[in-house]
């Protein structure tokens, strides 16, 4: 069961430490580190990580999938740009946790997730805390065409490839971020796409992350 204790004055003491530490790593976006301040990270973790909710650290989170590190989460929040009521696709919606700290960048976010489990716990945990993240059941890698255009894409799983649906959903002008790389190890991408049929690429550092299974990601066998 994820901890639905309040957030104490505790676990906001230490959130401010994990938001120094963050901020040590390389993190400067204070827009970001401030999402990171408000968002209590502990209500999206079972109970027994409680206590590991504030280490900058990735953490199980059930069907075999994790919540993403703070760092990753920061850094691939502050690669994005997001803007105040930019719309923001999220694939790999997981727990919410990156959603969240998306909406409170004032994002009006959209996310995708392909665990049915994890579907169903994380739409009712988002619903309950008053968030207004739209969350679908389904393959991101196909993106969300009935919402598209987006401003920004976030893709929070390691990809093979740049999935093709997902470069025409974003608007000209818009960005993607997504990890690409084999099985083991990603590099973090960001894509611009500067008009119809023309993109710009930068390529960041390595980072690990569970993988992007569907028709434009690894095959499904799972
Ligand atoms: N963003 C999440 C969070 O804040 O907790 C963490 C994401 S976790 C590292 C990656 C997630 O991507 C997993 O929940 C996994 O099931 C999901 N995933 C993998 N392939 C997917 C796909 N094709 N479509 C949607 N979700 C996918």
């Amino acid at each position: 069961m994820p901890d639905s204790t309040p957030d104490s004055f505790r676990h906001q003491g230490l959130r401010q430490q994990l938001v120094e530490e963050v901020r040590k790593k390389g993190i400067r976006d204070v827009r970001v580190l401030a999402a990171l301040g408000r968002v209590p990270r502990h209500a999206f973790l079972d109970n027994v990580f409680t206590e590991l909710a504030y280490t900058d650290q990735a953490m199980p989170i059930g069907s075999g999938q994790t919540i993403s590190q703070p760092y990753t989460v920061a850094f691939q929040t502050e690669l994005l740009g997001v803007e105040e009521r930019m719309k923001v696709l999220e694939v790999g919606t997981g727990s919410g946790y990156q959603a969240c700290i998306l909406e409170e960048m004032g994002a009006r976010v959209f996310s995708i997730e392909r665990q049915r489990a994890l579907f169903h716990a994380t739409r009712d945990r988002l619903k309950e805390m008053g968030r207004k993240i739209k969350v679908f059941f389904g393959d991101g890698t196909l993106g969300l065409p009935a919402f598209a255009p987006f401003d920004r894409i976030l893709v929070t799983a390691g990809a093979p490839s740049v999935p093709e649906a997902l470069l025409e959903q974003l608007k000209i002008g818009g960005w993607l971020v997504i990890p690409v790389g084999n099985e083991e190890i990603q590099k973090m991408m960001r894509i611009i796409r500067i008009s119809e049929s023309e993109v710009e690429s930068e390529t960041f550092e390595d980072f690990r992350f569970v993988p992007l299974l569907g028709q434009e990601g690894w095959r499904a066998i799972r």
